[in-house]
């Protein structure tokens, strides 16, 4: 179902910045898998309509960085209280090298399954399971599952020539991948699954799993100029923690940011996981460059890294986008849950700088640092900028059709004042009524056509019976 017309909306959230980060609607056209009008609106002759009285609509999610082969790695007791460089070696790099096609097949699944499940129609999964001789693809693996759930994906090909001493202890460790070996991969998937237009399916986009550590400066120079020349975006982890800062003093005498800089890795084509840990001169660069963010506060408040000062960045010009991360530093792949995290987080940041009038501060808290508008903005919109996916920005005529319709039915949301703020405000998962990516209908009441949920959690137990049985 292509052109329908969605009717008599509670309240309309469309991911635009000011005044327009609302609509009155209440309803809304869709036509060819675009959103043709919204307002008050007639059915036309033979259309279909679905009476929305008792939900809200929000943009789907675009959730920009997630490692999906971990959503069999939730909570592992080894990794759950450790901050990050320990925690790396306790977990992910503990486990990767144990997948085969079928258990990164069934991880990949559940991670697509929890988000979709949130109202989110677009991913990209930075995924650095790759290794020299491989015998079975993820790339494709990927690709297979989210069209087989309709999702928008965006392959962020992670790539290490070089092994992490913390990875090189472990009898797990992969073996590095050659310049060579990687950019002939990219020129492959490129061939197979890049779509540059605007309001595409598949993306690829070149992401070494961390500048500082996964390849040689003069190799990250190599594949920036690359990326470029195939018109390809750039993604990488960075300034996560503050073990980042201390690396690149220690190697490079310079910030994580300046560094960036000098490999030719900054712009408007680049975007970073984290970004907690920043100086003001680092702000300032990532902004004149328009070099974008995926925030992610769950796994940075999960491993003690911080939190992103994301309204500084954003007043500096930087993109800001959401992204989930992977489950093994964030137990949920959720982007309601994200952005209300999102939300509190912000406000808490700013609220613990406050200092007493006694003592020359000036302010009591921080809750004007987020409002639940932004957090769908970054959510939405934001991640389809920092993607470059400039059909879907946000709610509005001419953009696709990627909606979200929540059905308010818990409890949680009796009594609100403000049905619009329910999702993010009030945290937990709401009924979702529907959810459409380019006008196709990929959950409806809350189910996923043809998945059995049951026989889906059965999988994930046995699979994680067989892992820590191989330990
Ligand atoms: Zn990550």
């Amino acid at each position: 179902m292509k052109n329908f017309l969605i009717r008599n909306l509670q309240a309309i959230m469309t991911g635009l910045p000011g005044a327009a980060a609302r609509h009155a609607g209440p309803d809304i056209r869709v036509r060819d898998g675009v959103i043709a009008a919204i307002g008050k609106l007639d059915a036309l002759p033979g259309e279909e309509v679905l009476e929305a009285g008792d939900c809200v609509a929000y943009p789907a999610w675009v959730n920009t960085h997630h490692h999906l082969f971990q959503s069999l790695l939730k909570g592992d007791p080894l990794g759950i209280n450790a901050t990050l460089t320990p925690w790396l070696a306790a977990t992910p790099y503990r486990y990767r090298a144990r997948f085969d096609a079928e258990l990164f097949r069934l991880a990949a699944r559940i991670g697509m399954v929890e988000l979709l499940r949130s109202g989110c129609g677009t991913i990209a999964d930075h995924n650095y399971l790759y290794y020299p001789g491989m015998p079975f693809d993820t790339s494709e693996i990927l690709f297979e599952e989210a069209e087989r759930l309709g999702l928008r994906f965006v392959l962020c090909r992670g790539t290490a020539t070089r092994t992490r001493q913390l990875e090189a202890d472990l009898p797990s460790a992969l073996r590095p991948e050659t310049l060579d070996g990687f950019l002939a991969d990219m020129e492959r998937l490129a061939r197979r699954f890049h779509d540059p237009s605007p309001a595409a399916l598949r993306r690829v986009v070149m992401a070494p799993t961390t500048p500082l550590y996964s390849a040689a400066p003069e190799e990250l120079r190599e594949i920036a100029v690359a990326a470029r020349e195939m018109g390809l975006r750039l993604h990488s982890h960075l300034s996560e923690t503050v073990g980042y800062q201390d690396s690149a003093q220690a190697m490079h005498g310079c910030t994580p940011v300046e560094f960036c800089e000098r490999i030719g890795w900054l712009g408007p084509d680049v975007w970073f996981a984290h970004l907690v840990k920043l100086d003001e001169a680092e702000i300032a660069l990532l902004g004149r460059t328009g070099t974008g963010i995926a925030h992610c506060p769950q796994s940075n408040g999960r491993l003690g890294s911080g939190i992103a000062p994301i309204r500084a960045l954003e007043a500096a010009g930087v993109p800001v986008s959401i992204g989930v991360d992977g489950a093994a530093s964030n137990e949920a792949a959720d982007m309601i849950s994200e952005t209300h995290a999102a939300w509190l987080m912000q406000r808490a940041r700013r609220g613990q700088e406050a200092t007493p009038a006694w003592r020359g501060g000036h302010f009591e808290g921080g809750a004007d640092e987020a409002t639940v508008e932004d957090v769908v903005r970054w959510g939405s919109s934001g991640g389809a900028r920092v993607l470059g996916l400039g059909a879907l920005d946000g709610l509005q005529v001419g953009q696709q059709a990627d909606i979200a319709l929540y059905r308010l039915d818990d409890p949680r949301y009796f009594g609100l004042h403000d049905p619009a703020i329910g999702p993010v405000a009030s945290g937990g998962r709401p009924f979702l009524k529907a959810l459409w990516v380019g006008g196709r209908a990929v959950v409806r009441d809350d189910a996923i056509p043809d998945l059995d949920l049951a026989e889906l959690g059965s999988q994930a137990r046995r699979a994680v019976a067989q892992m820590l049985a191989g330990n």
